[in-house]
């Protein structure tokens, strides 16, 4: 991962912000290609969360799912990535 690019961010620690539906999930990995921080892997055919402190919060795996399996909403202020703005 290149999580170089966010020298300067923080994480805390923070809930589970991010929801996979297995059973609508078909295992395309669109969200794995798209994550830019290798959060998402897939596990036995089905998209799984396995590095949420890699997440930068882009929402991208959230767009990309078209079949609606994945549920995103942003951590609550305060957790989750900090960056040096805000
Ligand atoms: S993009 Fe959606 S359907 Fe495809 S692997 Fe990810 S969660 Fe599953
Ligand atoms: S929000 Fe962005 S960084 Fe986080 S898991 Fe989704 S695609 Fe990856």
């Amino acid at each position: 991962m290149k999580y170089k690019m966010l020298e300067g961010t923080s994480w805390t620690p923070c809930g589970e912000f991010i929801k996979i539906d297995e059973e609508a999930c078909t295992g395309c990995k669109d969200c794995v290609k798209v994550c830019p921080g290798g959060v998402i892997s897939i596990v036995n055919g089905k998209a799984k969360v396995m590095r949420y402190e890699n997440c930068c919060e882009c929402a991208a795996c959230w767009f990309v799912c078209t079949i609606g399996a994945i549920g995103f909403s942003w951590p609550k202020g305060g957790t989750g990535r900090k960056y040096r703005w805000g």
